[in-house]
């Protein structure tokens, strides 16, 4: 059935008058790893399975959210690769008119045996988080093995031709700041796009925030003396990152910054919960039950008011700072960072 989507009527945008066009879906909160700075090793108070929403409701409140001008979906976590059949839901969303771009972010342990389904059900792009070249650093960062399969989901990734690869890395003084060179390097000889996150405060982590963290111009500086920058642009789906080549590079190095240079001036996102909240703040407790409403009935049109509504909260900015944690401050695992 062909759908046209309305697109006379007043696009989403907040009361800042920032334009909304860009939805995470988390779909799970469990994830196959244990990074250091987003989960405890004993994992988190799990969903219950009816808690979460099914792959149908999240279709339809992407539809929702496509009439009001989301154009792009990144599917997260946890780990979105540890439920079961993602490239259904893929396919779900790719069906939604007025949907141009979807991505999903992985720890890519799952990824290569996933791709095809995921390809063939209309995936465009990855970003893979990464934070070691390492196996024996890997364990001590991640609580878990698999180096190699991400490594092979990677080159699965730029095999199928997902150009460009992103490669998230999250930067902790004295446990992988030293391969900030090496993964720069990568850039030079294949088409990745590393990004470098400066580690922000979630849970009980917040003693390794205050103990790791390396500011997004240090990591600059880093990068540099590997060899001379130019900025660029950055590639299609630009999230906030900024970015630099060096000459002739295939690659590029990004870094991301929400503490050092914050980026809610451009925020153009709104996040989804797994279990159904419209999130629209990272670090701010603001957000919409959607699943209620979904559940007694609300369709498309309806949760499309909803997201107008839930419009009047977005915050103008995060209040994070350096070492410090929001009370209201959630794991990205739990809230599908
Ligand atoms: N499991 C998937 C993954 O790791 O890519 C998707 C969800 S993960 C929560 C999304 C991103 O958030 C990853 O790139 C991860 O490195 C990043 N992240 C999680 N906790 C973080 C923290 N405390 N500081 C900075 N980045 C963090
Ligand atoms: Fe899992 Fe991603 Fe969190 Fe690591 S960052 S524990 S892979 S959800």
């Amino acid at each position: 059935m062909t759908q046209t989507v309305d697109l006379t009527r007043a696009l989403l945008a907040d009361a800042f008058d920032r334009p909304i066009t860009y939805l995470r879906v988390s779909v799970t909160d469990k994830c196959n790893l244990r990074c250091v700075y987003c989960m405890p090793e004993s994992g988190l108070p799990w969903l219950q399975r009816d808690e979460l929403l099914r792959y149908e409701e999240i279709v339809e409140i992407v539809r929702a959210a496509a009439r009001v001008g989301v154009r792009t979906i990144r599917v997260t976590g946890g780990e979105p690769l540890v439920r079961r059949d993602l490239h259904r839901l893929i396919a779900g969303i790719a069906a939604v008119p007025g949907i141009e771009d979807i991505a999903l972010s992985t720890n890519a342990v799952l990824l290569e045996e996933q791709l095809p389904d995921l390809l063939r059900a209309g995936l465009r792009r990855v970003n893979v988080s990464l934070d070691t070249l390492r196996e024996d650093r890997f364990f001590a960062i991640a609580r878990r093995p698999g180096l190699d399969r991400v490594l092979r989901g990677i080159d699965a990734a730029i095999a199928a031709g997902l150009a460009p690869v992103k490669l998230n890395c999250v930067v902790m003084r004295g446990a992988n700041d030293d391969e900030i060179g090496a993964f720069a390097e990568l850039t030079r000889t294949r088409p990745i796009f590393v990004r470098f996150i400066e580690v922000m405060p979630v849970h009980e982590n917040l003693g390794l925030q205050r103990d790791t963290y390396v500011s997004s111009d240090e990591i600059l500086e880093r990068v540099a003396a590997h060899g001379e920058l130019r900025p660029v642009p950055g590639p299609p789906g630009n999230g906030p990152a900024r970015y630099f080549s060096y000459d002739g590079a295939p690659g590029a190095v990004g870094v991301i910054s929400p503490l050092s240079h914050d980026y809610c001036e451009r925020c153009n996102r709104v996040r989804l919960t797994a279990d159904g909240r419209l999130r629209l703040c990272l670090f701010g407790d603001q957000h919409l039950d959607l699943r209620t409403p979904l559940r007694s009935g609300a369709d498309a049109a309806a949760l499309a008011e909803l997201f107008r509504a839930a419009m009047t909260i977005k915050p103008e900015r995060h209040h994070l700072r350096l070492g410090e944690a929001s009370s209201r401050m959630r794991a990205f695992s739990e809230i599908g960072g």
